[in-house]
């Protein structure tokens, strides 16, 4: 169940049980870490609760608080379905590169499929912020280079305690 807002004839919010909801302040991993979180298709938001559980069981990451989920149109390519974004705030005791593979496992997990740049996709876990870090290689841009000018990214993260 979710309460939907319409913000903009173009933007959706969904609010759920797990979206937005914080959880701990306090915990024993290092670093705290944004993740933005994206898909459009089939059930998105299913797959959001399922990530969701995955996270909320595992002990190398703590989970921290979590934004609504926002509906919003595709960019790049957008002869596709509208995105579902939300930001996932957590902790983790990992560095970034292995963070980053972390998350790549779990993109694979829920059958991601990388095809051509901005296609329509199942589940796609960016690293926004990694604390102050700053990186820059082509495997890991920290903070996320776009982060500043996607609506999926600034509105969500806008709800977010960070
Ligand atoms: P995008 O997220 O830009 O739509 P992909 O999810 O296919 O595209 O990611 C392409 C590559 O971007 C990944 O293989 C990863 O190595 C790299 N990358 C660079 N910086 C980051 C970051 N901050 N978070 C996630 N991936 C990143
Ligand atoms: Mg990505």
């Amino acid at each position: 169940m979710y309460l939907k807002r319409e913000l903009s004839p173009s933007l959706t919010r969904y609010k759920g049980l797990h979206f937005a909801s914080r959880y701990r302040q306090k915990s024993a991993h290092r670093y705290k870490t944004i993740v933005g979180v994206g898909g459009n298709v089939g059930d998105v938001k299913r797959r959001f609760e399922h990530l969701f559980h995955c996270l909320k069981k595992d002990k190398r990451v703590e989970l921290i608080e979590t934004s609504n989920i926002l509906k919003n149109p595709p960019f790049g390519y957008v002869d596709q379905g509208d995105f579902l974004n939300c930001v996932i705030v957590l902790r983790v005791s990992m560095q970034p590169m292995v963070f980053l593979d972390y998350l790549m496992r779990l993109e694979k997990k829920f059958a991601r499929k990388r095809s051509f740049a901005n296609a329509p996709r199942t589940l796609d876990l960016d690293i926004i912020f990694f604390e102050n870090r700053v990186i820059r290689t082509p495997r890991l841009f920290l903070p996320h280079p776009h982060w500043f000018e996607r609506e999926s990214v600034v509105i969500p993260l806008s709800e977010v305690s960070v």
